[in-house]
């Protein structure tokens, strides 16, 4: 029964509309049906009627670039540059990694982006088929897409069996209401440019996402352009592997020319600001991009590079940090960074009748308690939103009129066992 009628105090319905104050939302069969503030809940009987005085409601958040499953791997690794991080720590860890491990660290990830008000992510990682149960068991919507290498990966073993479990789970997630898959060749460094067409070749045919880390570090740019004489943006382009079904994450070193192909071919891009601070890999040009209309959304990465999943906190830093750098402190603004973090990121993922509270629209939606006192007073809920907000004050997350949590309870998730079996998981890792 997905049949709902909220009732808050203020509403955000998107970045272009200004708040609705005492509005009603009627959700029928898991989609907005109306927004009005002259609603009687008394004619809809089949609909639970849930009063939220000191609420906000907005457009459920949206992780655009995560690897969730590292949830395991989370403060194993601290304070080391993103190769020797990589190449010493994790990958060497990753290889103990099965099916079972990865449905856990998943659980454990969906617990917390449902704590955190996040409706749908993306994730790039290895046994992507569980990431998918574990996300369908939570009631999140994701874009899932299994990591593509040219060496042997713990899961599918050599690439060929890799196109292979892919095309598996584009076909065995066609038409879900909750899952979509994307082909995901895991960067131009660890795949040969070969493979990555064969990818994008993959992605057409079944008209998917493709998805790739690119430009993420100055050595990547360096390797890329000793190899290929070219930066991996432009080598894409080159190549036709540049368009409006491709999410690049990172994007931190790329020219302003680089921007406009992105902007001319429509590729969509997952700017993740606390990983890359964290792991030393600089600052992605936001302003530059956004400046020339290329589609930016919002990406926490793995939780061993963030170490949170918790948009909420990217929003902030993604906001602050333009600011900081540019010397201005009117842009981004704040409606800006809502938009990238909720419209962009259901445009990201591929569910474009999600981002806003509109007729018509899936109802998937985050609540908010602003009676804490980081919301006092409330002047304005979007700068409330991205300069005051935590993950403290999300009550509910809603999918498809679905709660997944109700009043800070998460509901389709057992947390005890999930807590007993990452301590289990946590002794064979380290
Ligand atoms: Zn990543």
């Amino acid at each position: 029964m997905n049949n709902l009628i909220l009732n808050p105090e203020i509403i955000i319905p998107s970045a272009q509309q200004d708040p609705l104050y005492n509005h009603y939302i009627l959700i029928t069969d898991g989609k907005i049906e109306k927004i009005s503030s002259n609603l009687n809940p008394g004619i809809y009987p089949g609909h639970k009627l849930i009063p939220l005085p000191s609420s906000l409601v907005i457009p459920g958040l949206v992780n655009t670039h995560s690897h969730i499953a590292m949830t395991v791997l989370r403060g194993i690794a601290e304070d080391l540059p993103l190769e020797s991080w990589l190449n010493e720590n994790i990958f060497p860890r990753e290889k103990k990694l099965t099916s079972e491990i990865i449905y856990w660290g998943s659980m454990l990830g969906c617990w917390e982006m449902i704590s955190s008000g996040i409706t749908c992510f993306s994730d790039m990682y290895l046994f992507e088929d569980a990431v998918a149960q574990a996300t369908v068991k939570s009631g999140l919507k994701a874009l899932l897409g299994e990591g593509l290498f040219d060496f042997p990966s713990p899961n599918y073993g050599n690439l060929a069996q890799g196109f292979k479990y892919t095309q598996y789970l584009l076909e065995k997630y066609s038409d879900h209401q909750l899952i979509n898959i994307s082909v995901d060749p895991h960067t131009l460094y660890t795949c040969s440019l070969n493979t990555v067409i064969k990818a994008k070749n993959m992605a057409d045919k079944y008209n998917a996402m493709l998805s790739i880390h690119i430009s993420e570090t100055k050595n990547e740019n360096e390797l890329i352009s000793s190899k290929y004489g070219k930066t991996p943006v432009q080598l894409m382009y080159d190549n036709q592997l540049l368009d409006d079904r491709l999410l690049a994450a990172h994007c931190v070193w790329i020219s302003d020319r680089e921007i406009e192909l992105l902007a001319q071919t429509e590729t969509k891009v997952s700017h993740c600001p606390v990983s890359n601070l964290k792991l030393g890999s600089g600052i992605a040009p936001l302003s530059k991009l956004l400046k020339n209309q290329v589609t930016v959304s919002l990406g926490t990465d793995g939780p061993a590079s963030n170490n949170r999943l918790d948009i909420l906190q990217d929003m902030k830093f993604a906001a602050i940090l333009e600011k900081g750098i540019h010397l201005d402190p009117q842009y981004p603004n704040a409606r800006t960074i809502f938009k990238i973090a909720t419209e962009n990121g259901a445009l990201c993922t591929g569910f474009p009748k999600s981002g806003m509270i509109k007729q018509g629209y899936d109802a998937d939606l985050t609540v908010l308690d602003i009676s804490q006192p980081n919301a006092l007073p409330l002047y304005d809920p979007f700068n409330y939103l991205i300069y005051a907000a935590s993950v403290k004050d999300v009550t509910h997350t809603i999918v498809n009129g679905n709660i997944l949590m109700d009043n800070r309870k998460i509901q389709h998730l057992d947390i005890d066992e999930i807590t007993a079996k990452i301590k289990e998981i946590s002794k064979i890792i380290s």
